[in-house]
């Protein structure tokens, strides 16, 4: 599993998101920038600072 903490790219949002690849939780959180955060489209830096701060974890352990 792939997993995200937006609050490692906007301080303060506690929101995490989970996908069984990077392509789903770039999807999540795309879909949670646009309705929480008022964006449209994510811009390039941000997508590669989203691609940073996606890391591992095991498939049946909590995050
Ligand atoms: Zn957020």
């Amino acid at each position: 599993m792939k997993a995200f903490r937006c609050g490692d790219v906007v301080p303060g949002c506690d929101a995490s998101f989970q996908a069984s690849d990077e392509a789903g939780v770039l999807a999540s959180v795309a879909a949670h920038a646009r309705d929480d955060h008022g964006l449209t489209d994510l811009p390039a830096d941000l997508v590669a600072a989203v691609r940073a701060g996606i890391h591992e974890v095991p498939e049946d352990g909590a995050a």
